[in-house]
C-alpha cells in the first residue's frame, strides 16, 4: 500500500543499462550524461553506483551539477561541463577539476586567463549545423590557433574536440559527422593533440558505429529511456529503470482518483489516449490533472492501492511520449522533485 506518489528507481536495472552500453560501444568510453537530476532520477544515487560499476566520466551540463557530481564520485571522476559562461563559473569549473567544454572563442580566451598557471582541461566544441553553442565553421582556424598558442604557454590544454548531433535524420547526421572529422583533421594539423572526439549521444552511439569516436555522451539509454518513434528497448537491450507510481487516493462514481504529485503535470492531452497499470489490469486514464488523475474504476478498488502510470508492467515513459509528440526524456523530467524517489 502506498500513500504518496513516488518514482521507485531500479538501480539494478540501471547498472544493467551501464554495462549494455559498455559492451556496445567498446573501446570507446561511456560518458554518463547526469543532467537535470540524472534526468529526474536523483543524481547522488546514480552517480554513485554509476562510479561503482565503472563508469569513469559523467556529463554535468553546468558547473554546479558538475560540483555535485565531484562530490559524490570522487576525485578520480572526469566531469565535463559545457555550459560555464561566466568568469565565477569558470573559476568554480577549474576549482572543482571539471573538464571544460568551449563553444565560444573569446571563452577560450577566459578560461587560459582564469587557469593562473594550472593547465584547464578543454574540449573545443565546433558547430556541425545545429547552431546552438559551438564555434562556427567560419571561426575555426583562429580558434585551434589561438589553442594552439594558449597550449603552448601551458595555460590549457586541449583535451578533446566535440560536437552535438540533431540525431533527426541520417543524412544530416552524416553531413554533421563529415564537418566534425574536418575540423579535428584541422586541429591535429595545428599542432593541437586532443585525444578525446566525442559526438554521439544515445541513438546514435548505438546505431551509427562510425560516429562513436573515443566517448559516447550517453543519457536517455542509460536510464532505459528509448528514442520515440525508434527501436524498442528489447531491440536495444535496455530496461526501464523507474516507474511512477501513484496511490489511489478516492474511489469514485467517475473513476478513481490517484495521486501523481506531478508539479508540472503530465501532458493533459495523455487523457483517453493510454493506459495505467493497476492491481486487476491495465486501465484507461481518463483525466490528467495537476496533482491527480483519474483512471476507470475497477472493481475492489482500495485507498492506497498502486497504479503504475508509467514503468515496470505499464507504458513505458517514451509510450505516453509519443501520444503527445514529445521525448521519453520530456516525461522523466518532467515528474516533480516533490515526488519521492525510491532507490532499489
Ligand atoms: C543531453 C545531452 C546528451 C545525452 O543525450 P541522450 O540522447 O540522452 O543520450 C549528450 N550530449 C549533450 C551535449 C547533451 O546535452
Amino acid at each position: 500500500m502506498v500513500v504518496k506518489p513516488l518514482l521507485r528507481v531500479d538501480l539494478d536495472a540501471f547498472a544493467a543499462n551501464l554495462a549494455r552500453i559498455r559492451t556496445q560501444v567498446e573501446p570507446a568510453q561511456h560518458m554518463l550524461v547526469v543532467k537535470d537530476d540524472a534526468y529526474g532520477h536523483g543524481l547522488e544515487q546514480i552517480v554513485r553506483r554509476a562510479w561503482r560499476e565503472g563508469v569513469r566520466w559523467f556529463g554535468a551540463f553546468d558547473v554546479r551539477t558538475g560540483a555535485d557530481v565531484r562530490r559524490v564520485a570522487g576525485p578520480e571522476a572526469r566531469i565535463f561541463a559545457w555550459i560555464a559562461a561566466t568568469d565565477a563559473e569558470v573559476r568554480a569549473a577549474l576549482d572543482l577539476d571539471l573538464d571544460i567544454g568551449v563553444g565560444e572563442p573569446t571563452l577560450l580566451d577566459d578560461v587560459a586567463r582564469l587557469a593562473d598557471g594550472g593547465r584547464a582541461r578543454v574540449h573545443l566544441k565546433i558547430d556541425t549545423g545545429l547552431h546552438r553553442n559551438g564555434i562556427r565553421t567560419e571561426d575555426w582556424d583562429a580558434a585551434i590557433r589561438r589553442a594552439a598558442e594558449h597550449e603552448a604557454s601551458g595555460a590549457i590544454v586541449v583535451e578533446g574536440i566535440w560536437s552535438h548531433l540533431a540525431e533527426a535524420s541520417d543524412d544530416e547526421d552524416d553531413a554533421a559527422a563529415a564537418a566534425f572529422s574536418t575540423a579535428v583533421e584541422a586541429a591535429r594539423d595545428a599542432g593541437l593533440t586532443p585525444r578525446i572526439r566525442h559526438l554521439a549521444a544515445s541513438a546514435a552511439s548505438f546505431e551509427r558505429p562510425e560516429f562513436r569516436g573515443d566517448l559516447v555522451r550517453v543519457g536517455a539509454f542509460a536510464y532505459g529511456i528509448r528514442p520515440a518513434g525508434g527501436p524498442g528497448e528489447g531491440d536495444l537491450g535496455i530496461r526501464r529503470i523507474a516507474s511512477l507510481v501513484a496511490p489511489v487516493v478516492a474511489v469514485e462514481p467517475a473513476g478513481v482518483r490517484v495521486a501523481t504529485g506531478s508539479l508540472h503535470g503530465l501532458p493533459s492531452t495523455l487523457a483517453g489516449r493510454v493506459t495505467v497499470s493497476t492491481p486487476v489490469g491495465p486501465r484507461r486514464l481518463i483525466r490528467v490533472g495537476a496533482l491527480e488523475s483519474v483512471v476507470e474504476s475497477w472493481r475492489e478498488a482500495l485507498r492506497g492501492d498502486e497504479v503504475v502510470v508509467y514503468g515496470e508492467g505499464a507504458a513505458s515513459a517514451t509510450d505516453l511520449a509519443e501520444q503527445t509528440d514529445t521525448i521519453g526524456e520530456e516525461i522523466a523530467v518532467r515528474v516533480s522533485p516533490l515526488v519521492e524517489r525510491v532507490w532499489l
